[in-house]
């Protein structure tokens, strides 16, 4: 019998599984649709081609063979695709597989009341970052000098970032040689520190898996009393074959880890750096955003952004049939979601102005963290913002004509 905090090397029983590692997360989603303990998987599969990862829900546990693999171009994000398209599994069991920006969304999701966690499995990623697929399509053809079409698989491994192409090459370039260049992964995965998202109810990655077990063997950390239940299941059902980790295997996961987060933490110092601060840091991004042409992307998009009636399409805040918008616009944005941002780079990447969203409002959140303490995606905790009701709020205002409704930093009440 497992428990939350252990850990295993595990490794597929069926044949035809072809995972990344050991297709132990792929055996799992196997156990759990054929056990019938979820009604249906969502995960990411490969469309047209590597650079091309598509959301897929599955039923029939055949089919989940299509989706074993890893896809570093994949920079989806799932957890706002069950609320818009699966109702929120308030009415389905559902099993998702999760990098650490899903694992964050899901809990702000969830706090919001928009999904329903208790009808979800996530079965975490380890994660080291993921390429923007225009980027990458860009960086093979000017940085590897291959045509990206010609690409069947793309992995990273040892810091680099590989290629192999369908007529047998196989070309690697270090990630920071890449990065020092303005390539390789996305901007916020380069500031990303959920490495290993123990939020979610089993983790899976490679790092760690040493000896013999290299590369095909799948490295499991048991992350909640489901996960437990789920692991057991699957080895008792027989998919899956585990074994102990090894002791230096352990050793290195964690440093791997530590290491990760430290450049997590660097390259926000740097990225926060360059847009200035205070006043100058305000003037950047009224500049940046002056570009915005309103198309809402970063809105559909974000997994904080759920309002049925949006603030920035009042016209009394944000004047209609104007291009770009009021500074407004973004405000709303900022106030709204800036408490509870998990980083997860998709209003950037969606931003058909090449707009940094997801580093400006990544940048409020790191402040407001500092001052509140919340770090957003961790936990069900709610956001301080949370607890502030409005009616209140207005009636404090009067009575003092103060606007400070937290405690400050030193404790006093302002
Ligand atoms: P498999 O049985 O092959 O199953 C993998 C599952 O992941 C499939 O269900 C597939 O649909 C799903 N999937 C593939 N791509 C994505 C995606 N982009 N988003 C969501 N789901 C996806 N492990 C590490 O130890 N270190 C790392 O640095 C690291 N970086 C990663 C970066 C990315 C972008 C991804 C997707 C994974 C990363 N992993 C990392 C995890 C690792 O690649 C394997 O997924 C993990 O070890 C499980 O292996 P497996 O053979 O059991 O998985
Ligand atoms: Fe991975 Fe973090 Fe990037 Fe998400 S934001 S893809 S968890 S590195
Ligand atoms: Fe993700 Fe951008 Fe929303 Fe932050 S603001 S959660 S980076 S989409
Ligand atoms: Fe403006 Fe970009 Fe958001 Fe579109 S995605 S509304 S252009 S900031």
């Amino acid at each position: 019998m497992s428990a939350k905090g252990d850990m295993f090397y595990a490794w597929t029983n069926v044949s035809d599984i072809k995972g990344e590692c050991g297709g132990a997360v792929t055996s799992i989603l196997k156990y759990l649709l054929e056990s019938k303990t979820v009604d249906a998987v969502l995960t990411v599969q490969k469309g047209a081609d590597v650079f091309d990862a598509e959301p897929v829900v599955i039923t029939d546990p055949a089919d989940l063979v299509k989706s074993a693999g890893s896809l570093h171009c994949g920079t989806l994000l799932l957890p706002k695709l069950i609320k818009k398209y699966l109702n929120g599994a308030k009415d389905m069991k559902l099993a998702v597989t999760c990098k650490g920006c899903d694992a964050k969304a899901m809990y702000e999701l969830a706090k919001r009341q928009q999904i329903n966690l208790d009808n979800i499995v996530m079965i975490g990623l380890n994660c080291g970052g993921s390429v923007s697929p225009v980027l990458a399509r860009k960086m093979i053809t000017e940085k590897y000098g291959i045509d990206p079409n010609d690409v069947v698989k793309e992995e990273i491994d040892k810091g680099q970032f590989i290629v192999m192409t369908k007529d047998g090459q196989h070309k690697g370039i270090k990630i920071d040689e890449l990065e020092e260049e303005g390539l390789g992964r996305r901007k916020n995965c380069q500031r990303c520190e959920t490495k290993i998202p123990r939020q979610t109810d089993i983790v899976c990655g490679n790092w760690g898996v040493i000896g013999e077990k290299a590369g095909k063997a799948t490295f499991v950390e048991i992350c909640s009393d489901k996960g437990a239940m789920i692991f057991d299941g699957a080895v008792k059902a027989g998919v899956l074959a585990t074994s102990a980790p090894e002791e230096k295997g352990l050793e290195i996961r964690d440093k791997i880890e530590n290491v990760m987060i430290k450049m997590g933490k660097k390259n926000q110092e740097t990225q926060f750096a360059a847009i200035g601060e205070g006043t100058d840091r305000l003037k950047y991004i009224m500049a940046e955003t002056g570009r915005c042409i309103k198309c809402y992307g970063c809105i559909e998009n974000c997994p904080i952004c759920y309002c049925v009636e949006c603030s920035t399409k009042k016209p009394h805040l944000v004047r209609p049939g104007q291009v770009p918008p009021d500074f407004m616009f973004q405000m709303i944005r900022f106030a709204h979601i800036a408490d509870s941002c998990v980083n997860c780079g998709q209003c950037t990447d969606i931003c058909p102005q090449n707009i940094p969203n997801s580093l400006f409002m990544h940048a409020q959140q790191v402040e407001l963290e500092k001052m509140f303490g919340h770090k957003p995606g961790m936990d069900m905790e709610l956001p301080v913002l949370a607890f502030a009701e409005e009616i209140d709020e207005r009636a404090r205002l009067n009575a003092t004509g103060s606007d400070m409704i937290y405690e400050n930093v030193f404790g006093e009440e302002k």
